[in-house]
């Protein structure tokens, strides 16, 4: 591999680039950007440039660029995942560093879901071997995952080595969002933004994967420029499901919201037992969370769409551009300034969801809020 195969990014890569070619690497960054976009492949890639011990530069659009040898020792090892002085740090470690709590006899533990970035993985995955002198001598690289999902605690914890790295040591956070990270970290580290990638790329990209259309068409435009998110969505096979649900909206009546939230929930409870069989770790709320969040997204795209319908765009700018007569029908009778209350009641929902409110009463309101609001609107 090599570092000008991360697609769609040049911008980052023209940063980074930067760097390599004033030598003055920082030691630290934060690659910021939504999930699936290319930040982890670009760290590697970038890290065995910084590792390789027989760099190779070459000109690129009129500029000097380094790109790493692919074969040295160094950058073989990094591809077989055995380099020791490359560290890829993760929430998930806390299992193999607490393997007690793995199974606490109640059920799952906190460690053993690791839904957050624990102190103690950045203290003995990170701290630690940060202190040890590199093993190749060329210096040390440290990719965290997931940095967003840090606490305060474990962020503090990362400061020792943020403030004070050993020479040669670079860090590389990647952050799916920059809130909850703290300001002493965001200024210590030099930013890095990730673009969302175009809808052309992803659509090639799940052609290529297998998936066809119109599956591959709508995840394409439904993904929101992330591949990772397109090929796990393509994955789960939910297209039927969405295609029902929009059909569903396109004729919502008060009557259908009780139905419908019924109808969600049983998606998200059987999606989770399946969830749950492929990876044991995955825990029920999580499972379920990932469905909702989808359905919810469905809705409101499905609006978004009534109103560009209703503005005169083509349907090729819709996202459900595979259902063409579902968005029509509903943007006869839904005015512009319903279908956008509608995407703020969505948006609502979301917010609910995410604070664990009961999912149920969550969907039963906002479906007979989409149907009144809809109705009201049109009598005033
Ligand atoms: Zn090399």
């Amino acid at each position: 591999m090599s570092i000008f195969s991360v697609i769609g990014q040049d911008r980052a890569l023209g940063r980074l680039q930067q760097a390599l070619r004033s030598r003055r690497v920082p030691h630290g960054y934060i690659f910021h950007g939504q999930a699936g976009v290319g930040k982890e492949l670009c760290a590697s890639e970038f890290a065995k440039i910084i590792l390789c011990e027989n760099r190779r530069k070459r000109r690129r659009d009129g500029e000097d660029c380094f790109d790493c040898c692919d074969s040295c020792t160094s950058c073989r090892a990094i591809e077989a995942d055995v380099h020791p002085d490359y560290h890829l740090v993760y929430r998930e470690q806390i299992r193999e560093l607490r393997p007690e709590q793995n199974d606490n006899g109640f059920g799952k533990s906190k460690a053993h879901r690791a839904t957050a970035l624990a102190i103690d993985v950045i203290r003995e995955k990170l701290n630690k071997p940060a202190q040890l002198t590199s093993a190749y001598g060329r210096g040390k690289v440290f990719v965290v995952r997931e940095i967003h999902l840090a606490n305060v605690q474990a962020q503090n914890c990362l400061l020792k080595t943020l403030e004070e790295p050993p020479a040669g040591t670079v860090l590389i956070l990647l952050a799916d969002r920059l809130e909850g990270l703290l300001p002493t970290v965001l200024s210590r580290s030099q930013m890095v933004m990730f673009a969302p990638l175009g809808q052309k790329f992803l659509l090639k990209k799940l052609n290529e994967s297998g998936c066809k259309q119109p599956q591959s068409g709508f995840w394409s435009r439904f993904a929101d420029g992330s591949l990772g998110r397109a090929l796990w969505l393509a994955e789960q096979d939910w297209y039927q499901a969405k295609v029902a649900l929009v059909k569903r909206l396109a004729r919502l009546t008060e009557q259908d919201a009780v139905e419908l939230a019924e109808l969600l929930m049983d998606s998200a409870k059987s999606y989770a037992a399946e969830a749950r069989k492929q990876d044991p770790a995955v825990s029920d709320t999580v499972a379920k969370q990932r469905m909702y969040g989808f359905l919810l997204g469905v809705v409101s795209n499905f609006y978004r769409d009534v109103m560009l319908s209703g503005s005169g765009a083509a349907p090729a700018e819709w996202i459900n551009s595979d259902q063409e007569s579902a968005v029509k029908q509903a943007s006869k009778s839904v005015s512009l300034l319903q279908a956008s209350r509608a995407v703020a009641l969505v948006g609502r929902a979301e917010y609910l969801i995410s604070k664990n409110v009961n999912a149920n009463l969550v969907f039963e309101d906002l479906f007979g809020d989409l149907a009144v609001t809809i109705r009201k609107t049109l009598v005033a």
